[in-house]
């Protein structure tokens, strides 16, 4: 039955076709409702996602999931709590995929899809600017010679205001001593592609991206996004050949080994925001944690909800090429939870989290400060040394 009571028919080519392209990722679900209770637009809705709602369909394959399936933000949150595992930010994309089959898609996707086409990079920018960021510093490009690839990604590349994180990382990388590169010609990882379910197009940038790399003769990659990170670690064929690791891990690394030290107090109190692509869907809470502590002056607190239960930013999922309304958007709430937490500075590693943070915080009249953990390490380097 409907829910209005009527007899619902059910299409066997779409089942077929739903169970499909979900490869019945939505069967274990019992509908216990923990998915729903979780989400966090039951936060800034009044009639929140039903999250179950949507696993239940994809598992009759009937095709009422209307917009809800473009909310998910793939934070994660429901699936670390699901009883019966099932992945489902996974079957939303696959939702998707046939949403574009059906020509049912959000104004914008197919713009930042083409851009990603045309010019490497889903910001519709050109490609001859993808060294802008760097101009001023000494950032060499990568030979193969070096003993590691910073992969600065493409909002951190064109983005203004990410570009800002990419000055700084490379300005920690270069006082650590440690030899890095980054490719003038840098390809997407299609991260963007992947979460909007364009799985076909998606095996054709990691096809290019891989041979890129393999070609360059990278054997260690630094991402300085974590959704950069997350595709590289668990989306791409490297089969050892490259080890991945986030930024924020190799520079706790090179604090511990003592290759990286700070000389500059940076008195402030800070709350550290975790990213979803680096805590729940990767477990590194502390790495992040642990270059904070080693910041001379820095008073960390922590926010009501932090770690296992951290607020997404509302960001993910594609979120970043689509309008979130007023009065919707999750950072507003994390930035609250800063405050209420008495931080100054609201840190981050992530671009897309700084993006919707500092959005969110600009309603504070400036009482908070969204930083990159980079950003906030480059300041304690010493005198001259932090970015603008
Ligand atoms: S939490 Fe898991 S089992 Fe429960 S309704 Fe959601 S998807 Fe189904
Ligand atoms: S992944 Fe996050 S946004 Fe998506 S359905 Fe689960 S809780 Fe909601």
């Amino acid at each position: 039955m409907s829910e209005s009571g009527a007899p619902r028919v059910l299409d066997d080519a779409v089942w077929e076709e739903v169970v499909e392209a979900t490869r019945g990722m939505a069967a274990p679900c019992f509908q216990c409702g923990v998915c729903t209770a979780v989400c966090p637009w039951g936060l800034v809705q009044a009639e929140p996602v039903s999250v179950r709602r949507l696993v239940r369909l994809a598992q009759l394959g009937v095709e009422r999931w209307g917009e809800a399936i473009w909310r998910c933000t793939t934070c994660g949150a429901c699936e670390a709590l699901c009883p019966r595992g099932v992945p489902v930010s996974e079957v939303l994309l696959a939702l998707r995929q046939l949403a574009w089959k059906r020509r049912s898609v959000p104004k914008g996707l197919s713009t930042m899809l083409w851009a990603v086409h045309w010019d490497g990079n889903p910001w519709d920018q050109p490609p001859s600017a993808r060294t802008a960021w760097s101009r001023g510093l000494d950032v060499p490009a990568f030979t193969g010679e070096q003993e590691i690839l910073l992969y600065v990604g493409c909002t951190a590349t064109y983005d203004r205001r990410s570009q800002k994180v990419a000055r700084s990382l490379a300005r920690l990388l270069g006082a650590s001593g440690v030899s890095f590169g980054v490719l003038p010609d840098e390809p997407c990882c299609g991260e963007a592609v992947r979460v909007v379910g364009q799985e076909g197009y998606l095996a054709e940038v990691v096809e290019a991206t891989s041979r890129r790399f393999r070609d360059a003769g990278v054997r260690r990659l630094v991402a300085l996004s974590p959704h950069c990170f997350d595709m590289f670690r668990t989306r791409y064929p490297f089969d050892g050949e490259i080890e991945v690791l986030h930024s924020t891990e190799l520079l706790a690394r090179l604090v511990d080994e003592g290759r990286l030290g700070f000389a500059k107090n940076v008195a402030a109190t800070v709350t550290y925001h975790d990213p979803c692509y680096l805590g729940r869907r990767h477990g590194l809470y502390d790495p992040p944690r642990r270059l904070l502590a080693a910041i001379p002056g820095v008073t960390v607190v922590e926010m009501s909800s932090s770690r296992e239960d951290a607020l997404c930013c509302g960001g993910g999922g594609g979120r970043m090429w689509l309008e979130t309304e007023a009065g919707e958007r999750f950072g507003d709430l994390r930035v609250r939870q800063a405050e209420e937490a008495g931080a100054e500075v609201l840190a981050t590693s992530c671009p897309f989290c700084v993006l919707c943070l500092e959005d969110s915080a600009k309603g504070l009249d400036g009482r908070l400060r969204v930083l990159d953990l980079s950003e906030l390490a480059c300041q304690a380097l010493g005198e001259g040394r932090g970015d603008s």
